[in-house]
């Protein structure tokens, strides 16, 4: 594909920020397996229409990897979108109620990957359940979703109103499907605590 072509389809994919796997620090995050992460960027999940969940704590690099895997579908030509989790419900809602969510859903199906950020931080009321799990069913063994979240969400699916509406989404999600759990502290809090502890030295030799 053409450099300008990509370029385009890099910035109206939604995508936060830009960052590639090469950028991505490893050994900060021994709990990752290589060979699981070497497997998604070849992208055959998106051929087998499965989903990715990446799991941890805030700043364990979960928005990290799930961009570096959407700028490599972009890469290879196919249509990526990427959105926080709450804005497909505000959409939906909005939709429901003029009567247009098909289309919506039909719209969101163009896209064969969607990255659906930050499930779990926002509690659901059993309407906005039901429009994500509308959502879901219109991509499940259709389309490719990667989501990402806290570890509540995918034991209980915790944020959803409904206990039966969770287990619905969640059997969707979790059916043909990779997850990464990364169990290990955030990054930004690494470069903190190296910071305070520079500040700290730094004290210390103007004593
Ligand atoms: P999360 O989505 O899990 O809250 P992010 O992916 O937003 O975390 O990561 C927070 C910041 O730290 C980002 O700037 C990201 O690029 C960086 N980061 C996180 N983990 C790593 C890592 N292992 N190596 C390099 N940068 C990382
Ligand atoms: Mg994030």
């Amino acid at each position: 594909m053409r450099s300008r072509n990509i370029e385009m389809r890099l910035r109206y994919s939604g995508i936060p920020f830009r960052k590639t796997v090469e950028q991505f620090d490893f050994s900060f995050q021994p709990s990752i397996d290589r060979n699981t992460i070497n497997d998604l960027f070849t992208l055959r999940f998106l051929h087998n229409k499965e989903n990715v969940v990446f799991l941890g704590l805030p700043g364990v690099g979960k928005t990290h990897l799930s961009v570096a895997v959407a700028m490599q579908a972009i890469y290879s030509g196919i249509m990526t979108y990427y959105i926080p989790a709450v804005k497909p419900v505000q959409v939906l809602k909005r939709d429901f109620s003029e009567m247009r969510l098909n289309y919506r859903l039909s719209t969101y199906s163009k896209f064969h990957l969607m990255i659906v950020d930050e499930i779990g931080y926002l509690p659901l009321t059993r309407e906005d359940s039901n429009l994500f799990f509308q959502f879901v069913s219109s991509r499940y063994e259709n389309r490719s979703t990667i989501f990402t979240g806290n570890k509540s969400f995918s034991e209980r699916g915790e944020v959803m109103g409904d206990q039966v509406m969770a287990s619905a989404v969640l059997d969707r999600i979790l059916h043909h499907c990779t997850v990464v759990n990364i169990r290990g502290e955030s990054y930004r809090l690494k470069d903190r605590k190296k910071n305070s502890l520079q500040t700290f030295r730094e004290v210390k030799k103007d004593e």
